[in-house]
């Protein structure tokens, strides 16, 4: 849906134009899976995909938000009665946002806010971060806060964290917040430094695809939180603040002195090497060597196969069909159990990938993937 449109439906919505239009995208994560809460590497790029946002500013501490994605007319909030975890709808994902900027010291007093989104969700590429990151920025331009993009981000963070009450990390709302076009964001999650890489895949002839298996994941559900207390153990275990301080060719000395704590190990050995195959992702990126980057992407897969344990027939289903029909690399991205895969391929093979991998999932009886090209995308912006 496009600006002009969510312009116009928060005047049919509200009675008056709103002050502002604003959009933030969601993000593909090219490399660096559960790295962002051991304090490590990521390297996320921005779809052209996006969260719009139509907003006013109100001064009578009144929040009211309408969805045009959701059933259910517009939601009244007080801002002064928000409370962590006590909102289960999608309502909870913007008014985090206003309760992390109020409990920040920011006087933030309400808001008429209307949005659509075209970024899928529950598919891995962070619809909600998108949702979050929008707002944000929004009452950031209208209560001229002056935050930067980065403290934007980790304020999205909390509201998902302590507000919704999903434990996730950093990487999704930085991306949201500062992802730029043509670009992948090289992003240290431990101090927010960030560099960006250049990425134009089409122009060296290949094209990454992004292939939505449509099985839904559950962020906040269990699995997710066990590896990430898992990964704190092993940390705890190791002596370290996060696993991001146990260096790759110290890798056999750590899971040695782990013993017998099996999943411990496995978990650990992700990480350190999925930081490690960031910054090989970076270099060779940087040193033009970009289809080397395809078996450093599927490697990543297998750690998160074998090791992290957080793949599903699914995804497997999308990377091995799709190196077997000559992919040059393939991984599932985002939090894993469903979700979406992406895959590096030359630009002549791309129809015989994405039929391969429709076929094969016709043959095991799975659903009708959905697989769209991905471009490195602009990061938040004000639209009007
Ligand atoms: P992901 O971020 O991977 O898409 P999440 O489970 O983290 O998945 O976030 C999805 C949730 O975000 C949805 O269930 C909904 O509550 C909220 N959300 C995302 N986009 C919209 C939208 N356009 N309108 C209303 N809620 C949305
Ligand atoms: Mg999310």
């Amino acid at each position: 849906m496009g600006a002009q449109q969510v312009r116009d439906d928060f005047a049919g919505l509200y009675g008056a134009e709103p002050e502002g239009v604003w959009s933030a995208p969601g993000r593909v994560n090219l490399i660096g899976e559960h790295t962002d809460y051991n304090d490590g590497f990521v390297m996320p790029f921005a779809l052209p995909h996006v969260a719009t946002a139509a907003v006013t500013r109100r001064d009578d501490g009144v929040l009211r938000l309408h969805s045009a994605d959701v059933e259910g007319g517009v939601v009244e909030l007080r801002v002064d009665a928000l409370a962590p975890e006590s909102d289960r709808n999608w309502t909870a994902y913007p008014a985090g946002v206003v309760w992390a900027l109020r409990e920040a010291g920011h006087p933030v007093t309400g808001a008429d806010v209307h949005l659509a989104s075209t970024v899928p969700t529950g598919a891995g590429l962070s619809s909600s971060a998108a949702l979050e990151v929008v707002i944000a920025l929004a009452l950031n331009d209208l209560y001229e806060l002056g935050l930067q993009r980065w403290q934007l981000a980790r304020l999205c963070q909390r509201a998902e964290n302590v507000y919704v009450g999903a434990p996730t990390g950093i990487m999704d709302q930085t991306a949201s917040a500062c992802c730029t076009r043509g670009h992948a964001l090289f992003l240290d999650t431990r101090d927010l430094s960030q560099r960006q890489i250049p990425l134009d895949l089409a122009a060296e002839g290949m094209r990454l695809l992004v292939v939505d298996t449509q099985v839904k994941h559950a962020h906040s559900d269990g699995e997710y939180g066990k590896r990430r207390a898992g990964c704190e153990k092993g940390a705890a275990l190791l002596g370290v603040d996060a696993l991001r301080d146990i260096p790759y060719d110290g890798l056999d000395a750590a899971l040695a002195r782990l013993g017998d704590e099996d999943e411990v190990v496995r978990l650990v050995r992700h990480v350190v090497t999925e930081d490690q195959r960031v910054e090989h992702v970076v270099a060779l990126l940087e040193s033009g060597e970009t289809r080397a980057i395809g078996p450093v992407l599927t490697a990543g897969h297998a750690s998160l196969r074998d090791d992290f344990r957080i793949s599903c027939p699914e995804l497997d289903l999308v990377v091995d069909t799709a190196l077997a029909s000559g992919a040059l690399g393939a991984r599932m991205t985002g939090g894993g159990f469903g979700g979406s895969a992406i895959v590096l391929a030359e630009a002549a093979d791309v129809e015989t990938v994405t039929k391969a991998v429709e076929s094969a999932f016709a043959a095991a009886g799975f659903t009708a993937p959905r697989t769209f090209e991905a471009v490195p995308s602009a990061g938040a912006l004000r639209v009007s």
